[in-house]
């Protein structure tokens, strides 16, 4: 039987309205309905757009669309969908993504009902999907979903698309829930975005603002990793390849191009939006119809669909575009031409594609865009006309449409001068460029982008399934010596391993879940059991004092054995003096970069940039590891960079030896396992000793055998073993 392919979005696909049920034609749509029939069941989530409070009606209306649509409805209350998509989701979220902090508002009690919307559509889902599902979550307005449907479903495969741009990590830190709707996302297996700059910003985000490990495309957190892809999604393609085929769009063309006859048509058509850069466009307009000579022969044609009309900003911008348009007018009209013919609407889809036709020049230069569709449909209506398209180079579109005329939307001379060029174009010369772009937008259309997430979000599981089956060898190797009561060496580094990072590393306490697994482990017959860190000895001993464990403290320099309260240092007949010598050097380093500290220990020496800015902290651990390296070719040193760290101690000091010289001592061993997650315990995997299982908790290059995803999964697996 097929699999259920659930999509949830804000807006269902069909709308109520004056109690009728209104089918949308919107993109998504199309995208979805073009999935292979037969590969997925298909069913859609999502607010019907009315306030429906009476029980009886809610039903009536649930079971109608159901059986016609496919569709399920979530019911909302007028105050709490306020709150939810023209508060919180609109007036918040929505600016700050489109790089707009001006026009950020924010009210607690929108983050209550955004919160309890979400939480609501968590339940619906929750309540229709089986086992094997795909979830497919829409957009800005659900980005708590994603971690909602996981901490109740956990092996739900959970896909989230989202639609806008996702702005730089500085930027999308105004926001003040920006950390819980950033974790919220990370719940989906695979999160698509339009294109590579957002989806970059948005690992910047979850590594910045959730001080997370990320690799560009993966992310883990608590025990899972979610995925990070590029999809730009395209237009309904078939549909206006029919619509262009049909006799009705050939007939409003021909009124279209007799009603303008004589004129130079420039459209623009959008939602009426302060992202779509409307009134600066207004400013490019006077720029240049100051200099057109031929007022008579231009026509501009604005379609500007009402959009979030219950938002003040909405009211304020359509206000003064209404105002600027007839002020224009006012200076430009002759008594044959307006110039500006405004359309404050929404106009038939047949319309819209005889005016694409038609027009001269497109003119679409947002502010900002996710995509811009407008200028994909422009371009696929370019079938015997070759009208040129002048597209923001702020629009996600601008990366795929390589032959459309650039401009900067806040630089009017620069539009106006652009305009000008392109009606100044020779036919012949417009024809050139425009059907390469054609092709592809026909050819990447809403299907195409459909189907290439949908099928990397189901192989995502795939892999999953593949991780785990590689931690499953793991698990039965452990399993085979537990059973037959071999000897079990557990080498376990701390930070990073057992117990998350945290800012400050005396903050990373062992936590209740750490401390019930190691007296669980404690409590086992035949493990050997060593914690092997950098940190001090009194850190270890503060942490792991009441444990029968060996301790090892900064990295092998010093040890305490099982049962004992006193520390050894093994290497006691080791000099440090190129500590002296290697110190003000750190100490450069921790002047220059700002929220970096050196710390010094007996038998080392460490400068930490875990509070300092990500990139900045990266590029100058990268200096630094160099500088030392250099210093460290004839000193009995090693430079170890590690998490947040680099380390300098000395060379016959590290993790691996310190496992070499236990196991010496426990030569009846059945199998050593070694669990660490940076740099400086690749020493112990690097080990060639026999029946040794090296485990890498996290992402990252690594020699280690197995991997798993982070603190939390690793708790869980070595909890599940040692039962
Ligand atoms: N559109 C519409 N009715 C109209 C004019 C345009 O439905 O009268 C459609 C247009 O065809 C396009 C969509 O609205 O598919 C706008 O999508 P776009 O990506 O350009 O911008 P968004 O509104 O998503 O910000």
């Amino acid at each position: 039987m097929a699999n259920t392919l659930i999509n949830v979005s804000n807006r269902l696909p069909v709308a109520i309205q004056n109690g009728e049920l209104i089918k949308s034609s919107g993109g998504l749509v199309a995208a979805l309905e073009g999935l292979p029939k037969g590969d997925y069941e298909q069913k859609w989530i999502g607010w019907p757009g009315a306030e429906i409070t009476d029980q009886k009606e809610q039903k009536q209306i649930g079971r109608k669309l159901a059986n016609e649509h496919g569709c399920i409805p979530v019911f909302l209350g007028k105050e709490e969908a306020a709150g939810f998509y023209e508060g919180f989701s609109n007036s918040s979220v929505w600016p700050l993504l489109h790089y707009l902090p001006n026009y950020l508002r924010y009210e607690p009690e929108w983050w209550e009902d955004y919160q309890k919307v979400n939480q609501t559509f968590a339940d619906k889902v929750l309540e229709v999907a089986k086992d094997g599902d795909l979830v497919w979550v829409h957009d800005y307005q659900l980005m708590l979903l994603p971690a909602l449907l996981r901490a109740e479903a956990p092996h739900l495969r959970i896909g989230f698309f989202l639609h806008t741009p996702f702005p730089a990590p500085q930027v999308f830190r105004f926001h003040p829930r920006c950390r819980e709707l950033v974790a919220g996302m990370l719940g989906a297996n695979r999160i698509g975005f339009h294109a590579f700059n957002y989806l970059r910003h948005f690992s910047g985000a979850a590594r910045r603002l959730l001080r997370i490990e990320t690799e560009l495309t993966q992310v883990s957190r608590d025990g899972h990793t979610t995925a990070l892809g590029v999809y730009p999604i395209g237009i309904n393609a078939s549909k206006f390849e029919q619509t262009m085929d049909s006799k009705e769009f050939r007939e409003r063309r021909d009124e279209f191009r007799q009603a303008h006859e004589g004129k130079r048509l420039v459209i623009s058509v959008e939602r009426m939006d302060y992202t779509k850069g409307i009134l600066h466009r207004l400013e490019a307009i006077d720029d240049f119809l100051a200099k057109w000579k031929q007022i008579d022969n231009i026509r501009f044609i604005f379609v500007s669909v009402p959009s979030r009309e219950g938002i003040e900003e909405y009211q304020h911008l359509l206000e003064e575009v209404e105002s600027r348009i007839g002020q224009l007018n006012g200076k430009y009209a002759t008594l044959l031409n307006s110039p500006i013919h405004f359309i404050h609407g929404s106009i038939p889809f047949v319309d819209l594609c005889a005016l694409y036709a038609l027009a001269d020049v497109a003119l679409v230069t947002p502010l900002i865009d996710g995509m811009n569709l407008v200028a994909k449909e422009f371009i696929a209506c370019q079938r015997e006309n070759a009208g040129l398209l002048i597209l923001s180079e702020f629009a996600g579109a601008a990366e795929e449409l390589f032959n459309a005329l650039f401009v900067n939307p806040y630089d009017s001379d620069g539009v106006a001068a652009t305009l000008a060029d392109a009606l100044g174009t020779p036919i012949e010369q417009r024809r050139r460029g425009i059907q390469a772009m054609r092709e592809r937008v026909i050819r990447y259309d809403a299907q195409h982008w459909a189907r290439s997430f949908i099928e990397d979000l189901a192989s995502d599981s795939a892999d999953f399934a593949a991780e785990k089956s590689n931690i499953k060898e793991a698990k039965n190797q452990i399993k085979r010596a537990i059973e037959s009561e071999e000897k079990i060496a557990l080498f376990l580094d701390y930070d990073g391993t057992l117990r998350e990072i945290e800012v400050e590393p005396s903050a990373a306490t062992p936590n209740l879940a750490i401390e019930t697994l190691l007296r669980q482990l404690e409590q086992r017959p035949n493990l050997d059991i060593t914690i092997l860190s950098g940190r001090s000895e009194s850190d270890l001993a503060a942490f792991f004092g009441s444990f029968s464990f060996r301790l090892i403290a900064e990295h092998g320099a010093s040890w305490r054995q099982p049962g004992k309260k006193s520390w050894e240092r093994p290497h006691s007949n080791l000099k440090y003096t190129w500590k002296d010598k290697l110190l003000p050097i750190l100490r450069v380093y921790e002047q220059t970069t700002p929220g970096s500290m050196v710390e010094e220990k007996p038998s080392a020496i460490v400068w930490h940039y875990r509070k300092a800015d990500e990139e900045f902290g990266e590029w100058k651990a990268n200096r630094l590891t160099q500088e030392l390296s250099a210093l460290a070719a004839n000193q009995p040193i090693k430079v170890r960079p590690g998490k947040k760290m680099v380390e300098v101690n000395a060379a016959e000091i590290n993790k691996g030896a310190a496992v070499a010289r236990v196991l010496e001592k426990l030569p009846d061993y059945g199998i050593a396992i070694c669990a660490g997650d940076d740099l400086t315990d690749e020493g112990m995997f690097e080990l060639t000793l026999p029946r040794l299982l090296t485990i890498k908790v996290g992402p990252g290059a690594t020699q280690a055998r197995f991997r798993i995803a982070d603190p939390a999964a690793f708790r869980q697996f070595l909890g599940d073993l040692f039962k």
